[in-house]
């Protein structure tokens, strides 16, 4: 669903291909097109038609001779060499001297050959060119016709998103404030009798792959304008002052097509805040400049409506963000459970599936995924449908593609040693057993050793049974609980450490931090910030603000909270030991198990 990346247009090079031709037919056609009557001939030639008395007219350069025969009609043409008494005998060959002899061609026509043909050829091939590169951009704008001077934003019109408000799922916040200014562009009439004005612009805020810039296409394709399509590093190209200008550019066009929707994509390429740098970025603050002035410079009724995205929106300039510029922020924000299951929905929908998919199941497997990566789930099912041979997709090979798209694909013939197959089932049935003895801690819904390409020996799937947006001290104790358990599992054990809980080891450091320096759940500082910053979106790693010595007294802290939970993760699987023994038999000999088979083992309802 990206949109067609227009090429940079590099007009130079097309300067360099003309020049080329240019030199060429200087240097190898020109010069012949002159000689047809001029005939080149050796000194001696010369010296026998004068003693015969053949010479017509005579010009005497200072290192050639061009003389014709009686007739005028031939002319020739001869180096000259040191001969001293030459103008006597010419004179008395009676040859007429001339100052130029006409070579047969009007000198207006070789001014017209020579210049105006390969510039007129330079130009068609340059215009060519440019033809060429407007159809490649399906813009086929004619106007485009020395390409530099125009800006590159893309006119989209309804046809050619074809994309609507219904093909974006969940995001009903976002699309509520999107459809007013749709229902602007229909009926400008309405506003303006009460005395409306209309946002001019419309910032989308959030993180990658929630549906930015499909909501700015599905609010083109709604209103049924005319939509240029910029991102925001076009505006910033090789040549100082380009952005600027073709900022201005940009809007020209826009206001000669009101109304229509302008959509500047990333705009924190070129928004960012001014001089907050060491080094600035002169070309950079020029062309946020102009936007800056373009905002300003129509009136809100025109109907120009400026929508642009970010993932930024924290690096941007206070200036663009004031009323009057994007005075209104749409947060786009990663789906819900009901949003996922929404977006499952439309991508689905595109793909041949079975009758009976489990659309919310999938849907709580994916917690925390944008809507790219689910419409990627979904495709990766479809694939995988093909690859099996099977004409439609199930909801196990839904459930697959999430795994594969979590956790790298299943990795088929790789060796593990029967007693590190023993240390993995240990290591996983210690993370689903502390995981199931916690009251309210979420169920397990899958558990493999199945090894996968990302590296991963075995998992343990956990899917929330509705999610939480509070998460309590508890319960982020207990998920530390439940990442300390496979370590535990292989101490309690084997009594062995290995290198299998390094991943468990990460996130659960994550969190003990987090806890300490953001929520002020630590016993120590309580309500304290201690850390600021870090992109909301991007996960940016925040910077410690506390003093050296705090910092250590942090570390220590988050150390215990780790150690705390690791000690009774311990706890939970040494009293259960005889349960876990079952578990791991049962999971080695099945490789993979269901949170079912887990819950029926544990409470013992099999044996
Ligand atoms: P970004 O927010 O990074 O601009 P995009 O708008 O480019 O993300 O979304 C990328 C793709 O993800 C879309 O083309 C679409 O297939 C899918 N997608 C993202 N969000 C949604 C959504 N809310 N509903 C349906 N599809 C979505
Ligand atoms: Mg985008
Ligand atoms: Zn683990």
């Amino acid at each position: 669903m990206e949109e067609p990346q227009k090429p940079k247009k590099s007009w130079i090079s097309y300067w360099i291909i003309a020049l080329c031709v240019f030199l060429l037919l200087q240097a190898f056609v020109f010069p012949n097109l002159f000689k047809g009557r001029v005939k080149e001939v050796g000194y001696e030639t010369f010296i026998s038609m004068t003693e015969n008395n053949e010479i017509g007219s005579v010009t005497i350069e200072s290192n050639q001779i061009t003389f014709t025969d009686k007739s005028e009609k031939q002319v020739y043409q001869t180096g000259r060499l040191d001969d001293p008494d030459l103008i006597q005998r010419l004179y008395n060959s009676g040859a007429k001297f001339e100052s130029q002899i006409d070579s047969g061609t009007s000198p207006l026509l070789y001014i017209l050959i020579s210049y105006v043909l390969p510039i007129a050829l330079m130009l068609l091939v340059f215009h060519f060119f440019n033809k060429k590169m407007a159809q490649r951009m399906g813009g086929g704008d004619g106007s485009m016709m020395f390409g530099m001077g125009k800006s590159n934003a893309k006119v989209y019109v309804k046809s050619t998103t074809g994309i609507k408000f219904k093909d974006v799922a969940g995001e009903e916040e976002a699309k509520e404030l999107l459809a007013e200014i749709v229902d602007y562009l229909h009926k400008p009439e309405r506003y303006k009798e009460i005395g409306a004005s209309m946002p001019k612009g419309a910032l989308l805020v959030g993180p990658p792959g929630t549906g930015k810039t499909l909501l700015a296409k599905a609010v083109a394709g709604e209103a049924n304008v005319p939509f240029f399509s910029i991102s925001g590093s076009e505006f910033v190209e090789m040549f100082v002052g380009r952005g600027a200008a073709k900022v201005r550019e940009l809007f020209e066009q826009a206001n000669k097509q009101a109304p229509c929707i302008v959509f500047i994509d990333e705009i924190d390429t070129i928004g960012k805040k001014r001089g907050a740098q060491l080094t600035t970025n002169d070309e950079r603050e020029q062309t946020l400049n102009q936007l800056l002035t373009e905002m300003d410079g129509f009136k809100g009724n025109q109907g120009v409506i400026i929508l642009a995205a970010t993932n930024r929106p924290e690096v941007l300039d206070p200036a663009l963000l004031r009323p009057g510029r994007f005075d209104r922020q749409v947060r786009v924000e990663l789906p819900d459970l009901k949003g996922r299951e929404a977006i499952l929905n439309v991508h689905l929908k595109k793909i041949k599936t079975e009758e009976t998919i489990d659309v919310n199941y999938i849907a709580r497997m994916t917690a925390g995924a944008s809507g790219a990566q689910l419409a990627n789930i979904v495709n990766e099912a479809a694939l995988r449908a093909v690859r099996m041979g099977k004409d439609s997709v199930t909801t196990a090979d839904l459930a697959e593609s999430v795994e594969t798209i979590i956790a790298g694909a299943e990795k088929k013939n790789s060796i593990l040693s029967e007693e590190e197959k023993r240390i993995v089932a240990y290591h996983e049935i210690g993370h689903a057993l502390v995981a199931a003895k916690q009251s309210g801690s979420a169920p397990v819904q899958k558990i493999t050793i199945v090894p996968r390409t990302s590296g991963a020996l075995g998992y343990t799937m956990q899917v929330e049974e509705d999610e939480k947006s509070l998460i309590s001290k508890k319960d982020a104790c207990q998920k530390l609980e439940v990442l300390c358990g496979g370590r535990a599992a292989e101490e309690v054990v084997f009594d062995i450490v290995t290198t299998g809980a390094s991943n468990d080891i990460e996130r659960a450091t994550d969190i003990a931090r987090n806890m300490v320096t953001r929520y002020g759940m630590s016993e120590n500082f309580g309500m304290m910030a201690l850390q600021t910053g870090g992109n909301t979106y991007l996960g940016d790693p925040a910077q410690s603000t506390c003093s050296p010595e705090t910092a250590r007294l942090v570390d220590e802290e988050i150390q215990e909270i780790i150690a705390a939970a690791h000690r009774r993760a311990k706890e939970i699987l040494m009293e259960n030991r005889e349960k876990m023994d079952e578990l791991a038999a049962y999971l080695l000999e099945k490789e993979t198990i269901s949170g079912e088979e887990f819950m029926e083992i544990l409470e013992g309802k099999t044996a």
